[in-house]
């Protein structure tokens, strides 16, 4: 019998007001795992009303003392990532070395914001006028409101609890209904590092009836979402006619891009870590190939030979490579995409159609697939596709390659193999996505740095490193006058002799 789970509202556990619930499936094997609340707007408000109560003394607690409950956090997701990591394997069906990957991001994130709790810097400045000090610092913006998808259960919410709670914020927390006992975990590992009541709050629910409500909700000041372009693109305009602050992270059509001169061995390893590491479903993933045509055969001839050798399966069996997508509307939505390939013109290389192969488990699977004679203006090259489905594209040289790699309505990650150290600079430069390797897939962001996307993926902000810190906070502007008369700024320019 699946267990059933609750919202976390103003410290307790509980269910949704209609107690209603939504199952959640193993993806592999189609087994009922759990039941969480299916929440409504009535939910959203209590956990909107504790978070609100809860601002005024999180906000007064020094950031410090804040950090050190974020410390905790990260120490208890180390004790229990092997746990983590397989519960979040049974709910999406990322392999477990990935989902192991995805919690220790989530660590990562926790100690570096820990850091932030003793740093959190403003900026000094001097005075245009004497006797006058002047300075800048970070202030929360209130109760947060945060959206996440599914494909990174447990790195995606400590990209945005961990540097809003560090920076004083209360937060409403709305994890995607296919990764809910995930967001769980999380928001339990929170609770027992000694969250106060109210600070973290956890509403679940399928699909936009909590997700809209948080965001009409009146107290909530700030939204950070994270999904596809659509649901962002609504979230925004929602946000815009509201008046609030709101940080999107969309989707992606990243590419990479194999140089006539570049180490082969390494651009294969890169493809098929990039183009078929959580099945496809990543923002970042390489769901193009732009390879240049003196090497295009020869790559994509070891290309299809490797990818013949994936082996699919349960996530959990530590020999699958490749696990399925993540439900069944992902699952018609690939194999659409699969045949919208096929009648634009482009042939499949490899794959093409859904895995039926011997001893299977009975869920959402689907064989790698490569698409060769792919034109750019394709569908199967613009749109994002989401599963284990990458695109190739001959290109005749850099500048080709990197104006086929900017002409999507995306903009997140792009990556070049190439050995000319001329070749790569030039790329770095050119390329405009919000992220660019050289050398290395289009997958494998470290938290320390900026992470987000320029055009459609973004809206200008960024989540980790020290830019999460700038949709987390507001600054302030103080200005100190201890002259003792009225100082005006841009007017009283004569020193003052008694200074
Ligand atoms: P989604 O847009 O369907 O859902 C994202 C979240 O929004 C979920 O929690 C969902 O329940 C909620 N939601 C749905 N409708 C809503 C509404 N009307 N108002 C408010 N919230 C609503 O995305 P998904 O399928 O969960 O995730 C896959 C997408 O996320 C892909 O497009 C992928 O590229 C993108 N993604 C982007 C990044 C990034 O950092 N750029 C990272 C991971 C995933």
């Amino acid at each position: 019998m699946a267990a059933t789970f609750y919202n976390y509202i103003a410290g307790e556990w509980v269910p949704a007001r209609s107690g209603k619930a939504f199952p959640n499936e193993n993806p592999a094997t189609r087994e009922i795992l759990h039941y969480f609340p299916d929440s409504s707007a009535d939910d959203v408000g209590d956990a909107m009303a504790a978070a609100v109560k809860a601002a005024r003394r999180w906000r007064a607690l020094p950031a410090p003392r804040r950090a050190e409950l974020i410390f905790r956090a990260g120490q208890l997701l180390l004790e229990r990532k092997e746990e983590l990591a397989r519960e979040m394997t049974q709910e999406m069906g990322k392999v477990l070395v990935e989902a192991r990957g995805d919690v220790q991001e989530g660590i990562d994130m926790a100690f570096y914001m820990a850091g932030e709790g003793r740093r959190l810097f403003g900026q000094t400045v001097p005075s245009e006028l004497p006797n006058k000090f002047a300075m800048s610092v970070r202030v929360p913006k209130g109760v947060v409101g945060a959206i996440t998808p599914w494909n990174f259960p447990i790195a995606i919410p400590c990209w945005k609890l961990m540097p809003a709670l560090v920076a004083g914020n209360t937060v409403v927390f709305k994890p995607s209904q296919f990764s809910p006992k995930s967001a769980w975990n999380l928001v339990r590992v929170l609770e027992e590092a000694g969250l106060p009541p109210g600070v973290l709050n956890v509403v679940f629910g399928e699909g936009a009836v909590p997700g809209a409500a948080l965001v009409d909700a009146s107290a909530v000041n700030h939204i950070s979402f994270t999904g596809s372009t659509t649901v962002g693109r609504k979230v925004g305009v929602r946000c815009a006619e509201l008046g609030k602050s709101v940080h999107l992270e969309m989707g992606g059509k990243n590419a990479i891009i194999v140089m006539d001169d570049a180490d082969l061995d390494l651009a294969i390893d890169g493809a098929v870590w990039s183009a078929f590491g959580t099945s496809g479903q990543r923002c970042t993933a390489a769901s193009r190939l732009l390879v240049h045509r003196a090497v295009h055969d020869r790559f994509l001839d070891r290309l299809v030979d490797r990818v013949k050798t994936l082996r699919l399966g349960d996530g959990l069996d530590p020999r699958t490579d490749v696990g399925p997508v993540v439900n069944q509307p992902q699952y018609e939505k690939v194999l659409s995409y699969l045949q919208i390939g096929r009648d634009e013109g482009a042939t499949v290389a490899v794959g093409g159609g859904p895995a039926k192969r011997d001893g299977l488990p009975p869920g959402y699977f689907i064989e790698p697939t490569i698409f060769v004679d792919v034109k750019p203006e394709m569908r199967i090259a613009q749109e994002e596709i989401f599963g284990p489905v990458t695109a190739a594209i001959r290109v005749n040289d850099l500048d080709e390659a990197v104006a086929i790699n900017d002409g999507v309505i995306y903009g997140l990650s792009s990556s070049v193999f190439t050995q000319d150290v001329n070749k790569a600079f030039r790329a770095l430069e050119r390329i405009t996505t919000g992220i660019v390797y050289v050398n290395a897939g289009t997958i494998g962001a470290e938290i320390q740095l900026p992470f987000g996307g320029t055009r459609a993926t973004g809206n200008g902000h960024r989540e980790a490193g020290q830019a999460a810190l700038e949709t987390y906070t507001e600054w302030k502007t103080l200005y100190i006058d201890y002259s003792g008369r009225l100082q005006r700024a841009q007017i009283d320019l004569e020193t003052d002799d008694d200074a």
